[in-house]
């Protein structure tokens, strides 16, 4: 299966924040026959280890989030109309009507819209106006509560875009979910790679959770390798598009990027800056790997590597990315050339990783 093939299978598998098991499901079964070892932990991390070379060597873990952002459904009116909460960093902007699935505990996927109020019947004065989400509601077609519940939907029943995947020109991709499972679809490529070139550094792949919900998921997984050094491959936002001004440069087409800084203040309060000795691995990788590499500092931004830096004794942390327009929207748009750059870049990050280094600073 090649990169395209299985981004596209894992755009289309729903797998919201706390509840990726297909998610699991799938990427373990495609990691497991590259790997030495495979586990999943009770929040649903999977570990993928491929031992290295060097047995005193360092440990690397790279990692990617197999949720996505998504909503939950928080009340259900007498008329069937069903409320809903958001799960992540939702936009309410895009809500109105788009098309929408719903999961239920049993495993059936439900149909449906979020309701906006008729063109023809819309006040002039409200043309412009956002919903908040507590204004917006989902339609399954259900004229009764009863007949929600009978659907199978109840509170707490997770509520995502409706899974799409095309392809434009240019070799460029619009999808929902590329938020993270580009990054999923990248991780899969280096364990191939990898059991057939085995690296000095002992590398632990790792499908992470619950990064669009509280970011925290990965730090669990992380808790329990204990590796020097980590490496988040996730999108970055891009702002090569007319309507942004003083972004961050970053543009579709031009090649993987690192992070610099990321920061997020509002509630969360916490962003990576790179450990120095690791930014300089992945840059002097693009150089010997002949790989464009683009640079981003972006406020507003942070990634689950914010949060893995911060276990046990300290861990390296990086966070690599590839560009992406309209972020968290249902149709997330990126260069496939980008996602096999970013793989490019990290088969020679883990191949001339320095294994003996300490990472210490000072
Ligand atoms: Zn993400």
């Amino acid at each position: 299966m090649s990169l395209i093939e299985r981004l596209e299978k894992y755009c289309l598998t729903p797998a919201m924040s706390g509840f990726e098991d297909e998610m699991i499901k799938k990427i373990k079964e495609d990691l497991k026959d590259y790997v030495d070892e495979i586990r999943v932990d009770v929040l649903g991390n999977v570990i993928a280890t491929i031992k290295g070379t060097s047995p005193e060597g360092s440990d690397l873990m790279i990692f990617a989030h197999t949720d996505s952002l998504g909503m939950i459904v928080k009340g259900v009116e007498d008329n069937g109309f069903i409320r809903i909460e958001r799960v992540g960093g939702v936009p309410e902007r895009i809500l109105a009507a788009s098309n929408v699935i719903l999961q239920t505990t049993s495993g059936k996927t439900i149909n449906g819209v979020i309701g906006f109020v008729s063109h023809h019947l819309t006040p002039p004065e409200d043309k412009y106006i956002v919903k908040p989400i507590g204004e917006c509601y989902v339609d399954i077609g259900a004229t009764t509560a009863k007949e929600v519940e009978a659907a199978g939907v109840r509170i707490g029943t997770s509520v995502l875009y409706r899974p799409s995947f095309e392809h434009l020109i240019n070799n460029r991709i619009a999808a929902t979910s590329l938020d993270d499972r580009g990054g999923c679809a990248v991780l899969v490529e280096l364990a191939q790679h990898f059991k057939k070139h085995r690296p000095k550094v002992t590398l632990h792949l790792v499908g992470t959770v619950q990064e669009e919900f509280n970011l925290r998921g990965a730090m669990v997984a992380a808790q329990q390798i204990r590796p020097t050094a980590a490496i988040s491959i996730d999108l970055v936002a891009a702002s090569d598009t007319p309507d942004i001004h003083g972004g961050n440069s970053v543009k579709v087409g031009s090649g993987p990027v690192v992070g610099t800084y990321t920061f997020h203040g509002r509630g969360t309060l916490n962003g990576l800056i790179p450990h120095p000795r690791l930014l300089s691995v992945i840059e002097d990788a693009a150089v010997t790997e002949k790989v464009a590499l683009q640079r981003h500092a972006t406020i507003g931004l942070l990634t689950d590597a914010s949060y893995v830096q911060l276990v046990g004794e300290g861990v390296a942390c990086v966070d690599v990315a590839w560009p992406t327009r309209y972020t968290h929207s249902g149709v997330e748009v990126c260069s496939l050339d980008d996602l096999e750059g970013l793989k490019k870049l990290l088969i020679g990050v883990v191949e001339k990783f320095p294994v003996e280094e300490s990472f210490s600073r000072g």
